[in-house]
């Protein structure tokens, strides 16, 4: 079977779009979910009916609250030894007391990575493990909408009063009776932020009007940013703490009725490490102490031991049951048992039930095989025996008996809760290995052939710079030398048996993995015909590499190699090319690497810009000034350009490529001006980047640098990003004009028009007659309009494709329309670009005119060349753009350009596009130029296709297998995951881009066969 390199590549890039779609599955679990809120709640369980008939428990409902007010008071990045350590002793002298021999119960609360703010709220607030994909999913709405806390508490009538971090207003936004938001942004704020708090707290305190209260202070995690954990700053901040603890306790106390005793709460969110910060899982950060204080607990009596490890989950269960509301649906949490530890052993039981009941039920929902689960057995092991200790209870049996039974009935509870909530904590913590591992192999897999046919290619283009070996060249083989055709080793019968061998090893495999103990897997979920499925691809791909190995075996054998005329024909670019690729894959492995992965771009670009200039000096100059050589090298020159052609098609006629040879002779000897525009091009790009580096601060370290798109987005400096905005809309107009054909210029010319008063609309710039921005609207008008001309220009330019192919027209007609499908993608760019980036756009244009105009097509440099410069471009302005590593960074505004609401698939669509505009408008900028440079190789576009899929797939598959080595790593979440996510949307743009490759390349394989 044959296949031309751009659909080998395309389909390459699918088959991988598959393999990272299965590994990103395996690496970010579904968090385990109960079926949506919508369906019946299902009413609560009934305490275990006592065997036999006749008798019948009357308790049926939730049980009523233990406690009549809750105060929890939440002291962000409060880690465990600020309390229980000496720190504790010298700074929360009253705390310390009640801890020591007050009535009170403590634990240390250990919270799962990511140890940042929101999800450790979330976490408190649902007793679920938000997975990494959470992050994600909730991007557009921050409200939280799961099953959790603050819901039940309002909906059973509660009172809810809330001050501090406002994280916690936008994830319950209509929950609180009261609350006052503080913004936790300026991190140099060690007082105002807990003074905004404190100062309620003396009013609230001598009222009677709610029932639960929440306080979070944010000074202590600031203090931990700016300065640490052992800083002189700590000490007081603690102090101040205390003495508030010791406000709310002792006004609680005074409020207590013989009704029903108070309850206070202390918690940190998360810990922080040595430095301060926090995100990561070291045990500074993950361990957090957890106070339970109330006049219904009995008195502790002497100094603490350490403190019982509980999860930070736990918090959400044992809160539900203090104030009789059902446990929230997704958590994972188990009832902290001392706490309901002074009722009477039918309560507890009654509690832990419950508690058991609900876990129960989640595994029900999320794990097929629910019965098998230990967890499962032993809940119901103890639910029979919970009724047969009812039945005694109920027959009036009271003796010492009873309570012992009892004992032993709850410690089989408590048992099955513990595998019950570790088994369903397992699902979202731990990695899904086997679904990892298959995704891995079938990526891995096609690296190898492609890597092979790199090789083959790389000899290639050797053999046709390669100046002096046209005697060698007539003996390659045909296979070898057109190599925009590659045989696809396929169907040699004695692979077949090889194929049908290695599918049922992978099936064996496959069961065994899936039917041994730990079945929790999302590739064994899966039914057995994809599962086949999957396993035939790869057995087929590895007889593919098989016989493609033995075929370079048998062509090793035939006398064509010429290494060292191959190494001496590599210029300077090729050098460059190929270590800065090898580096940017190393660099992969280490986190502030990827952190600041824009750096290692700017330094590429800017070194390739030099080298250019090296490049061009020497064409211009040595070319032309040694005369006597001069014509011999330029006719080398002829002959290499002959022998390129020959090499890459063979089907062009001689004639042809003699003429081909003197177009482009005649186009070495460049006119005057131009040959110094030419030298000074390089120069004036490394100005651009320069230029383009300080609007935008991006990474980390050094993101909070200001940085010149601040300073034009902030409200006093309006006038001058107007203006900005408005001559980059004219020059993105007369770069893009000028290929145009007459209509898309106008629909070009009103469609930028429309992009200046959308942004108007929605206040962004204004226009020089309007003096103060009245009304701001939604723009969606103006933004519907720019859409009209995008779709018109973009349908312009298809049409004209079409026509191109279905009439075998001129070449012009294609050009035409290719590039009027690049500008309707800048058009749309534009317009979901935020103003002060409308200067990216600008810059990318120029810098792609002038690099065509005045330095590749003077250089002639090869296909494989242009695309990894594009390439390198592409990268470079994804983060010129603002963009970075972090999810932080995407610009989810773009999402809602020109809609009235969030409606999903275009909300995504228009964000990726405005995230990978760069990478996509150089991609298809390196298409409209290869096939406006067909007439000189015609396999280009095919080449252009196949260096692209493999500059995007050779990072993505080493990075996942450093991914897969560095998950326990303790910046994964923080920084290789967002990596790896951007990675893999990337490969599927990659993979669109590639097909849309081919379709342009097939069109002309097909006229080119014509003309034959
Ligand atoms: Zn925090
Ligand atoms: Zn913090």
């Amino acid at each position: 079977m044959r296949l031309r390199s751009g659909v080998f590549a395309a389909s390459c890039l699918l088959v991988e779009a598959l393999g990272v779609a299965l590994f990103l599955r395996g690496f970010f679990p579904v968090p385990v979910r109960s079926l949506p809120r919508r369906e019946a709640r299902g009413d609560p369980p009934a305490e275990p009916a006592p065997p036999g008939p006749g008798m019948r428990s009357n308790w049926t409902k939730i049980p009523p609250p233990l406690f009549k007010k809750v105060v929890i008071v939440l002291i962000d990045a409060l880690r465990d030894d600020f309390v229980f350590g000496s720190k504790g002793k010298q700074f929360m002298p009253y705390t310390t007391q009640v801890v020591e021999k007050g009535t009170s119960y403590s634990f240390i609360a250990e919270a799962k990575p990511p140890t940042v703010t929101m999800p450790r709220i979330k976490a408190l607030m649902t007793g679920s493990i938000p997975g990494f994909i959470d992050v994600i999913v909730n991007l557009n709405s921050p409200a939280l909408l799961d099953d959790n806390l603050i819901w039940q508490a309002k909906a059973a009538g509660k009172r809810i009063i809330f001050y501090g971090d406002d994280t916690w207003v936008k994830l319950f936004p209509k929950h609180f009776v009261e609350y006052d938001g503080t913004t936790s942004f300026f991190v140099s704020d060690f007082t105002e932020v807990d003074n905004n708090v404190t100062r309620h707290l003396d009013r609230v305190l001598k009222r009677e009007d709610w029932d639960l209260l929440i306080l979070h202070y944010l000074g202590l995690d600031h203090i931990g940013h700016m300065t640490g954990p052992n800083s002189p700053l700590v000490g007081p901040k603690l102090h101040e703490m205390d003495n508030i603890l010791k406000k709310i306790h002792i006004s609680l106390l005074s409020k207590e009725e013989a009704s029903l005793p108070n309850l206070l709460v202390v918690c940190g969110d998360h810990g922080m490490s040595e430095t301060g910060s926090h995100g990561g899982s070291s045990e500074g950060e993950v361990h957090t102490p957890l106070l339970f204080i109330s006049s219904a607990f009995e008195k502790r009596s002497g100094p603490l031991t350490q403190p019982e490890l509980v999860q930070q989950t736990d918090l959400a269960s044992t809160l539900a049951v203090g104030l009789g509301l059902p446990i929230s649906r997704n958590s994972v949490g188990n009832l902290i048992l001392p706490v309901v530890g002074g009722k009477t052993m039918r309560e507890q039981l009654r509690f832990v039930h419950l508690n058991g009941f609900q876990l129960s039920r989640l595994l029900q929902q999320n794990t097929p095989a629910y019965e098998k689960d230990p967890g499962y057995e032993h809940f119901k092991k103890a639910e029979k025996s919970h009724g047969n200790w009812i039945k005694l209870y109920l027959e009036g049996n009271n003796s010492e008996i009873l309570l012992n039974l009892g004992k032993k009935v709850l410690k089989q509870y408590l048992e099955a809760l513990k595998t019950l909530s570790s088994s369903l904590s397992k699902q979202v913590a731990q990695y899904d290995m086997y679904s990892m591992m298959v995704g891995t192999v079938i990526i891995m897999e096609l690296r190898l052939p492609e890597r092979k046919l790199g090789i083959l290619h790389d000899l290639c283009a050797a053999y046709s710079k390669a100046k002096v070996l046209l005697l060698l060249l007539l003996s390659v083989p045909k296979a070898l030398s057109s190599q925009a055709e590659f045989e696809v080793p396929l169907s040699p019968p004695l692979f077949s048996l090889l194929f049908y061998l290695m599918c049922l090893m992978l099936c064996a495999v496959h069961v065994i993995v899936c039917t041994s103990a730990e079945s929790l897997c999302y590739f064994c979920s899966m039914s057995w015909l994809t599962a086949a499925g999957v396993m035939m691809l790869i057995s087929a791909l590895m007889c593919g590499i098989l016989s493609a190995i033995a075929k370079i075996f048998e062509n090793s054998r035939l006398p064509l190699k010429n290494p060292v005329v191959s190494s001496s024909s590599r210029s300077e670019i090729d050098v460059l090319i190929l270590a800065g690729t090898i580096g940017h894959v190393l660099s992969l492995g280490a986190s502030s690497f990827i952190e600041e992965e824009h750096q290692t771009w700017y330094f590429l670009i800017n070194t390739l810009c030099l080298v250019l200039c090296q490049e061009l000096c020497r064409n211009n100059f040595l070319l032309k000034e040694c005369d006597p050589q001069c014509g011999t090298t330029v006719k080398q020159n002829v002959d290499s350009i002959g022998e390129a052609s020959e090499c890459k098609n063979i089907d062009i006629p001689a004639a042809g490529s003699s003429k081909l040879g003197k177009a482009s002779s005649s186009a070495d000897f460049i006119k005057g001006s131009d040959k110094w525009i030419s030298l000074a091009s390089p120069w004036i790009i490394l100005i651009c980047c320069r230029l383009l580096r300080s609007l935008n601060q991006t990474g980390v370290q050094w993101a909070h640098r200001p940085d010149f798109g601040h300073w034009l987005t902030s409200s006093e400096h309006k006038p001058e990003l107007s203006f900005l905005a408005a001559v980059s809309l004219l020059m993105i107009f007369f770069l893009v004009q000028r290929r145009c054909s007459l209509v898309s210029k106008i629909a070009m010319a009103l469609g930028l028009l429309g992009v200046y008063s959308y942004r108007a609309a929605i206040g962004n710039v204004i226009f020089p007659w309007q003096h103060d921005s009245k009304d701001i609207s939604k723009g969606i008008t103006e933004a519907r309009f720019v859409y009209v001309f995008v779709l018109g220009i973009v349908f312009t330019g298809t049409k004209d494709l079409l026509k191109s192919q279905v009439i075998s027209t001129d070449s012009s007609v294609k050009s035409t329309g290719l590039w009027e499908v690049y500008s309707g993608l800048v058009l749309l760019a534009a317009l979901l670009f935020r103003p002060h980036n409308l200067p990216v756009l600008v810059f990318c244009l120029l810098i792609q005119t002038m690099m065509t105009k005045y330095i590749w097509r003077p250089l002639k440099s090869d296909a494989a060349q242009i695309t990894i410069m594009h390439y390198w471009f592409g990268q470079a302005f994804f983060y010129f753009q603002g963009n970075s590593n972090g999810i932080a960074t995407v610009d989810v505004s773009a999402g809602f350009v020109g809609l009235e609401s969030y409606v999903e698939i275009p909300a995504i669509f228009l964000t990726a596009f405005a995230t990978y505009a760069g990478p996509l408008l150089w991609a298809i900028h390196l298409l409209c130029y290869l096939s406006s440079e067909v007439s000189r190789n015609s396999a280009a576009v095919g080449h252009g296709c196949f260096c692209y899929a493999l500059m995007r797939s050779i990072p993505v598959a080493i990075y996942i297998v450093l991914v897969t080595g560095l998950r326990y790593h303790l910046f994964i979440w923080s920084v290789f995951s967002p990596k790896l996510l951007y990675e893999g949307v990337h490969v599927f743009i990659t993979a669109a881009i590639c097909l849309f490759f081919t379709a342009m390349d097939q069109s002309y394989s097909q006229k080119v066969q014509d003309r034959k």
